[in-house]
């Protein structure tokens, strides 16, 4: 399937179905105009068939009444076919008629005897038509090519064969018998003149032409269709007119003179392409217009299907820009098409919403987060704390009992491996039952409290001061460097003690036990004992002191 845009769809539509209306209306206005084209060019022509024949047969008629009239002048009816004043006669009707190519008397015989030029004279016209239908009565007859006539007259050297039309009155004397009979020949000319008279045009580009048909539908006129057959429908149709043979053609039977012998066809027609232009004209004209209108509606269609796809194709790029999670995506809300407003708005708060539920889910992540590392810290805190609990006394803050013995085993190793001397002070305060039972039991963990931070003050860093249990602490010096130097450290620490003042309690003292690490120790068990029992002999020795 071919995808184009919303503007190519309806512009193609507009302009197709504008084109194809126009079209089927031009065709069928184009059909109805040659119909009625055809119509009127077959009306006209018959009108102009019509008028034409009955011009012919009016002149046919005059001559007719001629040669009658003539035949019953006085100077013929004395019986007497060779008198001069039948010749006078005769000439002045052919001088004053150019028509008349021969005129002449013949007696019953058939005998000529007296013709205008001398043409024909003594000569028999017995077998001639004319001469026997003449014996009988007025006569008009069929054109003939005149057989005697065409060797004596001028003008047949042109091959064009010289057709007469005949005339023939019966000449009678005073007792009404038939002496004889006047003929006329008159030129096939005059006929074919009066034809072409009636049918010509002011417009010779009108192309129209008449014909002389006969009674069986030869051509006798014009001369270049002579002999060719006329379809007897065309001749006789009801209407008068005919289309076909690429002719539009009329035609009309001259009306005959009562007595005559004739019987003839005018047939006026038009070439049908010269009598169809102007129908063809309009259709071309139509089919211009369709095409015109094709492309004013194409444009048209154009503009109206931008306005309404602009705001869609709008639409459709902020909504990929919104699918691609780029920012600035805008959708337009207000158009004069309904559906189009609705759009806009329906995805904008789409988007809205989306967005807002992506910021929310964001938002959750975030907090999410945060709980997880607050959780983690909590953890680690934990963690540290709990550590600190296994290796630290929680009263005092100083490293716990379990600690101490690891330490201590830690540094008997060391000692067995290296023989690096290290020290032991076990410190003890002295009658700390009397603070409790004085004070109560919270002030002497303050005691305790203090205690243990004065004795980590004094030493270093590097020793190692833990709560032995109760009231008694121990610390491990790791470097020994003179014999006496954990005695003096002893000593500082039982002098910093009964220096300070304690809340509460006032004074406080401690007495405190040393012992350094021997290579005959087995382990630091003995180490420990010798420790107590120094402490044990400060004890003894009045307290706050060191042994
Ligand atoms: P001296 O050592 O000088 O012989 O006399 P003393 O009173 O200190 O005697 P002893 O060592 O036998 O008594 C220890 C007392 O320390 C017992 C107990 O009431 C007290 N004590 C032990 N542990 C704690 C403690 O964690 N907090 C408090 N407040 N008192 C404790
Ligand atoms: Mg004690
Ligand atoms: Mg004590």
């Amino acid at each position: 399937m071919i995808t184009a845009s919303l503007r190519s769809h309806l512009t193609l539509w507009f302009a197709g179905l504008s084109l194809l209306t126009l079209l089927i209306v031009g065709f069928y206005v184009g059909h109805i105009a040659t119909e009625q084209m055809k119509q009127a060019s077959g009306n006209s022509l018959l009108g102009t068939a019509r008028s034409t024949a009955a011009l012919l047969a009016v002149q046919l008629r005059e001559r007719q009444l001629e040669v009658s009239l003539l035949s019953k002048a006085p100077v013929l009816r004395k019986g007497d076919l060779d008198a001069p004043d039948i010749m006078t006669l005769m000439e002045l009707r052919t001088q004053s008629r150019a028509e008349y190519a021969w005129m002449g008397v013949a007696d019953a015989e058939g005998r000529v005897r007296q013709a205008v030029n001398g043409l024909l004279v003594n000569q028999s016209v017995q077998q001639r038509p004319w001469f026997q239908a003449g014996m009988r009565g007025e006569y008009t007859g069929d054109p003939h090519e005149a057989v005697l006539l065409a060797k004596l007259l001028p003008g047949a050297a042109n091959g064009e064969p010289l057709r007469f039309i005949d005339f023939a009155a019966p000449i009678r004397n005073a007792n009404g018998e038939t002496i004889g009979v006047l003929g006329a020949h008159a030129h096939w000319s005059w006929v074919t003149q009066i034809v072409d008279s009636a049918v010509m045009q002011k417009d010779a580009t009108l192309n129209i032409e008449a014909l002389i048909i006969d009674f069986d539908g030869k051509v006798l006129y014009p001369e270049i269709l002579a002999g060719e057959q006329m379809p007897p429908a065309s001749l006789r149709a009801p209407s008068g007119w005919t289309s076909g043979n690429g002719y539009v053609s009329a035609s009309v039977a001259v009306p005959s003179p009562s007595n005559a012998n004739l019987s003839w066809y005018i047939v006026v027609r038009q070439p049908l392409d010269i009598a169809l232009q102007p129908a063809r004209v309009l259709l071309y004209k139509l089919l211009i217009l369709g095409v015109l209108a094709a492309i004013v509606f194409g444009l048209v269609a154009y503009y109206l299907a931008s306005s309404l796809s602009r705001p869609i194709e709008r639409l459709a790029r902020s909504a990929k820009q919104v699918q691609d999670q780029k920012p600035g995506a805008v959708f337009p809300q207000e158009h004069s098409v309904l559906e189009i407003a609705q759009l806009g708005q329906s995805i904008s708060s789409m988007t809205q919403s989306l967005l807002s539920k992506e910021r929310e889910l964001q938002d959750a992540n975030a907090s999410l987060e945060a709980t997880v590392a607050q959780r983690t810290a909590d953890l680690t805190q934990a963690n540290a704390d709990l550590l600190k609990l296994a290796t630290h006394d929680a009263l005092t803050g100083v490293f716990n009992r379990r600690r101490f013995d690891e330490k201590l085993a830690e540094n008997s190793l060391l000692f067995q491996r290296t023989g690096r001397a290290f020290a032991l002070l076990l410190i003890d305060a002295d009658y700390f039952k009397r603070v409790n039972d004085t004070y109560g039991h919270a002030v002497g963990d303050d005691v305790l409290c203090q205690l243990a931070a004065l004795i980590e003050s004094t030493t270093r860093a590097t020793d190692f001061v833990a709560r032995y249990g109760g009231e008694e602490f121990a610390v491990l010096l790791p470097e020994v460097e003179e014999p006496d130097s954990p005695d003096v450290v002893a000593e500082k620490i039982r002098a910093a003690v009964a220096a300070a003042q304690f809340p509460t309690v006032g004074q406080v003292t401690v007495s405190i036990g040393v012992s350094i690490a021997q290579p005959a120790d087995r382990d630091s068990l003995a180490l420990l004992k010798r420790a107590d029992r120094q402490l044990y002999e400060a004890k003894g020795a009045g307290r706050n002191r060191v042994a």
